[in-house]
């Protein structure tokens, strides 16, 4: 399984010298299966850098529907998805909302929007969801590739102080054992107390996630606009001296990573 992460950024796109290294595009996955299929998650404007890579004809899962994660859906009409997929529903009246006149000019393609009440099997992969404690509320994916034992978790807008016990024990269920945890590590944990109720984690929840799921391999991502590449460098390494049990970096635009390519 191979993963491609083509937008790193929270809450919506910057651009500046001081975040070049980690990029400024918000969050937009691409997964793709040993046999070439392919679920993209979220469309965020990071969905730009993956459209070179993407056939037409895919699924497109989304976590919710904030902004930040579907302002690249316009950049994806030649490589259009058959497939929309909100488990909530509503996704169809929802992208109306955002893309018609006036807020957008250009009529988009239709696409199916199904609401699925089990987890979807889209060729070779397999991709269930879990809620999270985010406003307007959000899910977390999980995609497994059974014929390679692959799996990657993506929590890209959650705030684990919000999650009651029990939600995080079903979370660390749904993410056992993952090979790749990507999470929401938009603030510093100093900053938190001013942004209780905001909908996103600290780079020490995700740390704390990573282990409860008993992860190896952990992607701090939803960095905040203003968060600068050293800031990202030195949250970073705070992170990699708490996470006993593995490896943990933060994530930036254009990464890339190969699951169980070898075994
Ligand atoms: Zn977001
Ligand atoms: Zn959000």
């Amino acid at each position: 399984m191979k993963v491609f992460l083509g937008g790193a950024r929270g809450s919506f796109p910057v651009s500046s010298p001081d975040k070049v290294r980690y990029g400024g595009d918000t969050f937009s996955l691409l997964v793709e299966g040993r046999d070439g299929t392919q679920v993209l998650i979220d469309a965020g404007s990071g969905t730009r850098r993956l459209r070179r890579r993407l056939q037409a004809g895919g699924t497109l899962f989304f976590t919710h529907t904030h902004l930040d994660h579907l302002i690249g859906l316009p950049a994806l009409t030649k490589a259009w998805p058959q497939r929309m997929i909100l488990p909530r529903g509503d996704l169809e009246q929802i992208l109306a909302r955002v893309f018609s006149p006036p807020v957008w000019p250009v009529k988009m393609p239709p696409a199916e929007c199904p609401v699925p009440s089990a987890p979807v099997i889209v060729g070779s992969l397999q991709v269930a969801w879990q809620p999270v404690a985010h406003p307007d509320g959000c899910v977390a994916y999980r995609v497994d590739e059974p014929a390679t034992g692959a799996s990657l978790v993506v929590a890209t807008d959650v705030e684990w102080p919000e999650m009651t016990p029990r939600a995080r024990d079903e979370f660390c269920r749904f993410a056992r054992g993952t090979d790749l945890l990507v999470f929401d590590a938009h603030y510093l944990p100093e900053e938190y107390a001013l942004h209780r109720g905001w909908g996103h984690s600290t780079w020490t929840d995700a740390v704390t996630a990573a282990q409860d799921c008993g992860t190896h391999k952990l992607w701090l991502m939803h960095h905040a606009p203003g968060r600068k590449d050293a800031e990202i460098d030195a949250l970073g390494a705070a992170a990699t001296a708490a996470f006993m049990q593995g490896i943990v970096c933060p994530a930036a635009d254009g990464m890339t990573a190969e699951l169980r390519e070898n075994r």
